[in-house]
Order: structure tokens, then C-alpha cells, then sequence
């Protein structure tokens, strides 16, 4: 398990550093940490994967070809179908591609999944940042007029495939390949398929995203988390959803759960001790970016003057380390 980590943290080292493979050669790995139960890779991002006697209870389908990818391997190394897919939250680059197992699953997801997925009613007008962008002024975005994730995610965007993206839309999100939970749950629910166990725990509203979800396997006496919490990562670039001291509960919420082994989505594995880590540098670039402010100094000199020296050995801190900063201004001063 220690070598397979290593090889883990040399490739989601590589791709910080900009050293990206090419769309063609994916890292994609099983690592086994615990009994029957694996972290699988996708590049930068991981999945779980829980297999009892007669089925496996996957969380997060991770995206079409990871769907495709994972379903090929879980059969052909276990041989049996997926039961249940299981989803942290909803957004599109851990929760699409689910329809690849709509043969044999039955999809779960917290209650507040539901309304991200839910189309607004049509005529409603393109948002602030998508009008920006509206070069003819047509009221609809036409690839040619996108950039960003508009441009990256244009099928993801486009739910109804007329090669625009129009209010509604581009109000909801990129979610048209997210397959909607059949059950949803409010505090907990323990999922079982052939002897094996999966509890899902919601971990508070406004933490990344309002139905962020934790999911604690007690046999192996494993959690795993995403984006809310990352190990030896940085927090994700600005840090844009969620407010702060419901995003520090959130950390807390895993921290009081008696397990050993924490596996994140993004970033190496880890323990109890690097979910503390990780709260203690949000915290500490939350005490500095207030204090910044008490004085009066711009989100300029702060980008210059906080350097968080004690993390710079963690993935991405040279890439995300001034736009942690500008996160962090955003949340204490809007
Ligand atoms: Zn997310």
C-alpha cells in the first residue's frame, strides 16, 4: 500500500506542476485500504469502491469514461454488479456518469441534491457572468461566445443538446450527465450489500456545497472525503463555495469519527492527523488574511506578505497559495 501511495503522490505531483499527461493516457489505479474496500483513481480525482458477496456499493461515478472504466474492472475482478451508487455531491466532476450502472444500481444522495439538479423554469436570464460573455446578445451562449467552464463544460451545460446554453441552464449548472439519487436521505443512512457496510453522513449545509456528504465504512475503519477536506493538498484554488465556519464544522464533523485510515478524493491518503493539519491551515490563513484586513492592507500585499512556509511541501502550494489567499479575503469581507 505504501509503494502504490508513493506512485499516487508522484502522479497528482506531476499534474501540479503542470506536467499534465495528455486526455489520452489516464492514471487510473485500485488501492486497496481495507478489507474489500479500494480508493480508485481517475487522474486527480478518486472514487470508492465496496464489494460484498453479492454486489459493490460505489461512491462517485467520477464521469462517463471513469464510469465505463470502473464498471469493466469491478466485474471483471469481483464479479458482481454494482448495487448502489453512492454520491458525495452533486457537482459534475465527481457525480456524472452514474447512468453507466443504471442496469443494476439504485442511486442515493442527500436530500439537497435534488434542487441543484433541477432545471429553473425556462425564460429564466443568463446570470451576470454568463451575460458577460453574451457577445450577440441573444440571450443564449453559443460555443463560439464561451470561455472557461462554459467552453470546457459546454455538453454538461447544454442539457437539452441545441448547441446553446440558455438561462436555465447556464443558471443550474453543468449537471445534465449527473443521474438523480432514487433515494435521498437527511442526517444518515447505512447502506448494506452482501455483508458489507457503507454509512453516509451529511455533513452540514453551506460546506462546499449544501448536501456534502461523508461516508464512513466501519468495518475498515476508513472515511472518505471530498473537496470539504483534501490531504496533503491545498484547498482547491479560491475556495469558492461554501462559508467558512460551516466549511471548519464540516472538518470537525470527521474529526469526532472514531477511524484510522482517511481517504480523500483529492490528495494523498492519510489519517485523522491530516484532517487536523488541513483544518489548521485554513484556520491559520484565516487569523493572517483578518489580521491583513484589520490593518487595512489590499488583497495584493497579502498575496505578497502571506507565505504559509509550514505547507509549502503540500501539493499544489505553488500553483494555489495566492488564490487560497483571495478565497479567504472573499469569505471574511463579503
Ligand atoms: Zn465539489
Amino acid at each position: 500500500m505504501i509503494i502504490r501511495t508513493l506512485s499516487v503522490a508522484s502522479a497528482v505531483l506531476l499534474v501540479s506542476l503542470g506536467f499534465a499527461p495528455d486526455s489520452q493516457a489516464q492514471e487510473r489505479s485500485f488501492t486497496e485500504v481495507g478489507e474489500n474496500l479500494y480508493w480508485v483513481q481517475n487522474n486527480n480525482h478518486h472514487a470508492m469502491v465496496l464489494v460484498g458477496t453479492d454486489g459493490v456499493i460505489l461512491v462517485d461515478p467520477i464521469g462517463g469514461d471513469f464510469a465505463q472504466w470502473v464498471r469493466g474492472e469491478i466485474q471483471q475482478r469481483f464479479g458482481v454488479p454494482v448495487r448502489y451508487v453512492a454520491y458525495s455531491h452533486h457537482h459534475d466532476d465527481h457525480a456524472s456518469g452514474g447512468a453507466a450502472f443504471n442496469d443494476t444500481a439504485t442511486f442515493v444522495g442527500h436530500e439537497n441534491m435534488l434542487g441543484y439538479l433541477e432545471m429553473p423554469p425556462a425564460g429564466t436570464a443568463l446570470p451576470a457572468a454568463a451575460a458577460a460573455l453574451d457577445a450577440n446578445g441573444d440571450g443564449q451562449l453559443q460555443r463560439g461566445e464561451t470561455s472557461g467552464d462554459y467552453e470546457e463544460l459546454f455538453e454538461l451545460y447544454d442539457d437539452d443538446g441545441d448547441g446553446a446554453i440558455n438561462g436555465a441552464e447556464a443558471t443550474r449548472g453543468p449537471f445534465s450527465d449527473v443521474r438523480a439519487p432514487d433515494i435521498v436521505f437527511k442526517d444518515r443512512m447505512t447502506l448494506t450489500v452482501g455483508g458489507a457496510e457503507a454509512e453516509l453522513i451529511h455533513v452540514g449545509r453551506m460546506a462546499h456545497s449544501n448536501d456534502m456528504t461523508a461516508v464512513v465504512f466501519p468495518e475498515q475503519s476508513v472515511v472518505f472525503v471530498v473537496d470539504f477536506i483534501s490531504l496533503n493538498r491545498l484547498p482547491f484554488q479560491t475556495m469558492a463555495s461554501g462559508q467558512l465556519n460551516a466549511w471548519l464544522n464540516a472538518i470537525r464533523v470527521v474529526e469526532a469519527l472514531d477511524v484510522d485510515i482517511v481517504a480523500p478524493s483529492h490528495g494523498l491518503l492519510g489519517t485523522q492527523e491530516d484532517v487536523a493539519a488541513h483544518r489548521h491551515y485554513i484556520e491559520e490563513l484565516r487569523d493572517e488574511v483578518a489580521a491583513g484586513i484589520a490593518r487595512g492592507a489590499s488583497l495584493t500585499e497579502l498575496q505578497d506578505e502571506i507565505q504559509m512556509a509550514a505547507y509549502q511541501d503540500w501539493i499544489s502550494y505553488n500553483n494555489w497559495r495566492t488564490l487560497n489567499i483571495e478565497g479567504m479575503y472573499r469569505m471574511l469581507t463579503q
